[in-house]
């Protein structure tokens, strides 16, 4: 294993200790898990295009149904995520997320 893989490895871990931290309420927590793996993710340069819905990009908190509302709106087919912890609104445009859905 190269030390990128290792690097991977351990930002999926990082994000899934975040996200049992969210879910226990322990916010300071799960947000130092996410800054974690964000400055891993800087360090060796790997993209965290996948996660990227999954935590504000703001203040680092992991989305879970108390920490996020996730608002559809089909009529200029944009996804927001509204962080229920700091205010930041991340947009995302709809149509793509179909797609990937359908791919899988
Ligand atoms: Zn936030």
């Amino acid at each position: 294993m190269n030390e990128k893989k290792i690097a991977k490895e351990r930002i999926k871990k990082l994000f899934d200790l975040s996200r049992e931290e969210a879910l226990k309420e322990n916010w300071g927590k799960s947000r130092k898990y996410v800054t974690l793996a964000r400055r891993i993710a800087m360090k060796f340069n790997i993209s965290l295009r996948k996660y990227k819905r999954r935590f504000c990009k703001k203040c680092n908190i992991y989305f879970t149904s108390k920490t996020v509302r996730i608002r559809y709106q089909k009529k200029d087919m944009r996804v927001t995520y509204t962080c229920l912890m700091c205010g930041n609104v991340q947009r995302y445009p709809y149509v793509k997320e179909k797609l990937k859905k359908g791919k899988k």
